[in-house]
C-alpha cells in the first residue's frame, strides 16, 4: 500500500526547523502539486531551487535524511481562490495530486499525497474559528495557536471504513457515481460523530446497499490523503437478504462477484484494492474459522 515504502523510514515526529539548500519543498495550488520529471522520476523542488520565493516553511516530516517542507506561499493566502498558480519554477509544472496514484516510487508518492494532507490543514486553518485572529503554529508540536483567544488546533485526520461484504463465494463491489475514479471498489463511508467503526460499518452498508450484515471483523487501515482519512479495513458477512438497493446519489452500479469474475489487479497503493485481492487470492485467513452468529 502507499505507506508501505520499507526499507526507506518514516519520520512524522515535530521538528521546530528551518529548510536546508537540499530539503524538498512541497508547494501546492488547489489539487495540484508542483513537480518535474527527471529520468522519469516524479521530483519535487529543493530550498535552492526555490530561489528565495518563499519567506516562511513548515517542516512537514522526513524519510530516511530527507526533510520535506510546506511553502507557505502568496498563494495559500491570496482572497482571489480562483485565480491561476502564480508560482513559477523552472523545469518544474504543476500536476494534479492524483499523479501520485501512478506507479512512481511509491515513497515519492507517500510524501507528496501526506504534504497534501498537511497542506490542506494548514490552508484552512488560516484563521482562528472563535475569533478570527490569524493563527500562528506553535513551536513545541504541530499545532496552530490563536494568540489572542488561545484556541489550540491540531491536524484534522477524519476516520472512514472500508467495507468487505461476503456473500459464500461472492464479494459486492461497486462503482462511486460521478467520481473520476471509474474501477470498482469496496462500499466505503466516513464515520460519523458518536458512532464506533463497527457501527459505520452497518450504517454505510445499509445506506448505500439496502443490506444487513453479521460478523464484522478489523482487516488493516491506511493514512489516505486523497480524502484527508485514516481508512479502516473491515471485512463482515451477508446476514439476510442479497437483494441490493442502490443509492444511487452514492453509487453508479454495485454487484456480487465471485472470486473468478474479479477483473482486478493489486495496485500496490490502496487498502481497497488490498483487500479485494485478498478476498479473490483466498488470502482471507479467518474464512476458516468458526464464527458466532
Ligand atoms: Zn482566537
Amino acid at each position: 500500500m502507499i505507506q508501505d515504502i520499507y526499507p526507506r523510514i518514516y519520520h512524522n515526529e515535530y521538528r521546530d526547523t528551518k529548510p536546508a539548500e537540499n530539503d524538498f519543498i512541497l508547494i501546492f495550488h488547489k489539487n495540484t502539486v508542483l513537480v518535474r520529471f527527471q529520468n522519469e522520476k516524479l521530483r519535487y523542488p529543493t530550498l535552492k531551487e526555490t530561489c528565495d520565493f518563499f519567506c516562511e516553511y513548515y517542516y512537514l516530516f522526513s524519510i530516511d535524511q530527507y526533510n520535506y517542507f510546506l511553502a507557505k506561499s502568496r498563494q495559500i493566502v491570496s482572497p482571489t481562490a480562483n485565480a491561476e498558480p502564480a508560482i513559477t519554477l523552472n523545469g518544474y509544472h504543476y500536476e494534479n495530486i492524483s499523479i501520485f496514484r501512478t506507479a512512481f516510487s511509491r515513497h515519492t508518492a507517500f510524501a507528496g499525497i501526506t504534504a497534501h494532507h498537511l497542506s490542506n490543514w494548514y490552508q484552512t486553518n488560516q484563521f482562528c474559528g472563535c475569533c478570527g485572529h490569524s493563527m500562528v503554529p506553535d513551536h513545541r508540536e504541530r499545532m496552530l495557536l490563536c494568540p489572542k483567544c488561545h484556541n489550540m488546533v491540531y491536524p484534522r485526520i477524519s476516520p472512514a471504513v472500508i467495507i468487505g461484504i461476503i456473500n459464500g463465494d461472492k464479494i459486492l463491489m461497486s462503482k462511486y457515481a460521478g467520481r473520476s475514479y471509474t474501477n470498482y471498489a469496496l462500499i466505503a463511508g466516513f464515520t460519523e460523530i458518536g458512532e464506533s467503526a463497527e457501527q459505520t460499518v452497518m450504517r454505510e452498508v445499509m445506506e448505500e446497499v439496502g443490506l444487513k450484515v453479521k460478523n464484522i471483523r478489523y482487516y488493516k487501515s491506511q493514512p489516505w490523503g486523497f480524502s484527508g482519512s485514516l481508512l479502516m479495513g473491515f471485512f463482515c458477512d451477508l446476514d439476510g437478504s442479497d437483494k441490493i438497493i442502490l443509492d444511487k446519489n452514492e453509487l453508479a452500479e454495485a454487484g456480487w462477484f465471485r472470486r473468478e469474475e474479479i477483473d482486478l489487479e493489486d495496485d500496490q497503493l490502496s487498502l481497497t484494492r488490498e483487500m479485494i485481492m485478498t478476498f479473490k487470492e483466498c488470502r482471507l485467513s479467518y474464512e476458516s474459522l468458526p464464527q458466532k452468529n
